[in-house]
């Protein structure tokens, strides 16, 4: 069997499991572990607290730190609300493609990794190569940052990553973080007619929004000079705000979603920082000296670390030497990637299939793509066998 029928077969077996983010991802879970410890990989899989979602680690090669992560997420968005022309859990090969979901994010990626494990784990490897398959990224990346955590907890430091998410074998060295949240106000209720009797919920959201819009000038003042991104600095976004029941009520219940995509790290402590004050400070004082219990809660809805390009980089470096690719892009959307780089990692993302064909209905990966990564991983192995050897 040639790797790409091997990739064939896997990839089918892969999308199967409908391992949308809010079910569990177990039995595919289980069915890798199987894999690759016939490979005599040692596999760690590690669940959550739930039980019913797992993130899987394994190692080929010596043990010990300066290994190599190929990393993907085991997680899907959704069919909800899509027009599939084909069952969305079953590949389907037509004119060169394989339509199914996450068959571009990103379980085309985690099938060409499999299929070439064989040739990894008979390979004298001079370094780990380690194999990280982790749940609900698509969510904000939950299980990324338990992974992080759990190598952190063991000691285990590797030295690079490469995030196989589709750039269509493309080298990217950085996008934006992700930061949301949900922020609900708790005030009291009233007839409209004295507004000062009440503590109304929405009067104080958005006082809460204007002090959120009032830092866009200075994120945009905070801008890093050499940053490539677009926009270069930090954004905030104000995308839902509701609550209050009618005209002449004292709106008692008021809930804010925004976002900001930071560039730095330091940026998103700034923001943090003035809305907790805005909140301690001003707000809260305000609205419980008329009610006590009053409350704002903010929920983190998710905080996926931006990758930051960094000038030197030695998994870019590696990646373009491999893909023959002679620069290294950005792209918009975030990734597991910039939790890799908070560990020390450098940091890489490449992988087969394009995102315009992620998350939408008959998402697909194409046959050239999957060759072009077979191909890649294969000079991979041949320089994890190299290395060291020039040492
Ligand atoms: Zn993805």
């Amino acid at each position: 069997m040639t790797p790409l029928d091997r990739t064939r077969a896997i990839l089918s077996d892969l999308i199967a499991w409908p391992t949308v983010s809010s079910d569990s991802n177990l039995e595919m879970i289980a069915h890798i572990a199987n894999l690759l410890s016939d490979l005599g990989a040692r596999v760690d899989v590690m669940a959550d607290d739930s039980g019913t979602k797992a993130n899987l680690f394994a190692t080929l090669g010596p043990e010990g730190d300066g290994g190599l992560v190929l990393s993907g997420h085991t997680d899907v968005v959704p069919v909800t609300d899509q027009e599939w022309t084909t069952d969305p859990f079953r590949a389907v090969e037509r004119d060169g493609r394989i339509h199914g979901r996450g068959s571009c994010d990103m379980k085309g990626f985690i099938a060409a990794v499999l299929a070439m494990a064989p040739g990894f784990a008979a390979a004298s490897l001079r370094r780990p190569l380690h194999l990280a398959f982790t749940y609900d990224e698509e969510v904000g990346c939950i299980g990324g940052r338990a992974l992080v955590d759990q190598l952190k907890a063991r000691g285990i430091r590797p030295a690079m990553a490469i995030v196989g998410e589709p750039t269509g074998m493309q080298v990217v060295e950085g996008h934006k973080g992700c930061c949301e949240y949900t922020v609900r106000f708790h005030g009291l209720e009233g007839h409209g007619s004295a507004p000062d009797r009440g503590v109304n919920a929405l009067e104080y959201a958005t006082a809460y929004v204007n002090r959120l819009l009032s830092l866009r000038p200075r994120l945009r003042e905070r801008t890093p000079p050499d940053s490539r991104f677009d926009p270069p600095w930090t954004t905030i976004n104000i995308g839902r705000l509701s609550g209050g029941v009618a005209h002449n009520v004292i709106a008692s219940r008021a809930e804010l979603d925004w976002e900001m995509r930071p560039v730095q790290d330091s940026d998103l402590q700034f923001v943090k920082r003035e809305m907790a004050r805005c909140c301690t400070d001003d707000l809260l004082p305000e609205m419980r000296a008329t009610f006590p219990e009053a409350m704002i809660e903010t929920l983190i809805i998710g905080e996926v670390p931006g990758l930051r390009p960094m000038p030197e980089n030695d998994a870019r470096d590696l990646v373009m030497a491999l893909t023959g690719e002679n620069d290294a892009g950005l792209v918009a959307y975030g990734t597991e990637a910039g939790l890799f780089q908070e560990m020390g990692m450098s940091v890489v993302i490449c992988g087969p299939g394009h995102i315009e064909q992620a998350h939408k209905a008959d998402e697909f990966v194409s046959i050239s793509q999957l060759e072009k990564c077979l191909a890649f991983l294969g000079r991979l192995q041949d320089g994890l066998e190299q290395y060291g050897r020039r040492q």
